[in-house]
């Protein structure tokens, strides 16, 4: 039996990602989705909330447990028996960073692989960074996350924010 976890911040969890659980969850016996609950990077939803709507986005994956972890990944990936870590790569920009992390991974931990699967095309401009910027400025993001993703955004981001009007007004930044 193949164990996985595929962890990150999934700060929130959009298509990307659930495009790459879903083929996680065809390759190995079970994935456990696993959401680093104190990265190294401000947040915009609790560990409590990025768990929760991660298990509505994957609820019909019979072999996916979502859970929240605090420990290091290698640690977490041993007191589940994981044989394998998942990750996903979107671009040659993603790789430097997912090599070096592989590669301490496999310093503290040499029984356990990495395996990093690519992303759908359709999905490589995809960020979690990307979607809170859409979110907080009022845009269109129903094609980025689940509905119950987009709802959660639009309750934190009400309201686009009055400084894009007046921004293209003045012939603004962005
Ligand atoms: P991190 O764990 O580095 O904080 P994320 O939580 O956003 O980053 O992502 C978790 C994992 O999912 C990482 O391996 C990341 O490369 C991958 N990932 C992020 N966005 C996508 C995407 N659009 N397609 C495929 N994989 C992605």
């Amino acid at each position: 039996m193949t164990i996985a976890i595929y962890p990150g911040s999934f700060d929130p969890i959009h298509f990307g990602h659930v495009d790459i659980t879903r083929r996680a969850a065809k390759l190995f016996d079970h994935v456990y989705f696993a959401v680093y609950a104190k990265p190294n990077k401000r947040l915009l939803f609790s560990a409590e909330e990025r768990v929760a709507l991660a298990r509505e986005a994957l609820a019909d994956l019979e072999n996916v447990t979502v859970l929240a972890y605090h420990e290091l990944t290698v640690t977490l990936a041993r007191r589940l028996g994981a044989q394998v870590i998942v990750r996903g790569l979107r671009a040659i920009s993603d790789f430097e960073w997912e090599l070096q992390l592989a590669l301490t991974n496999r310093e503290l931990a040499p029984e356990i692989e990495v395996v990093c699967l690519m992303t759908r095309i359709e999905f490589a401009f995809l960020s979690s960074t990307i979607v809170k910027e859409v979110a907080s400025l009022g845009g269109d993001i129903e094609k980025m996350v689940p509905p119950q993703v987009a709802r959660a955004l639009r309750e934190r981001f009400p309201v686009p924010p009055a400084q894009a009007i007046s921004g293209e007004r003045e012939g603004g930044a962005r």
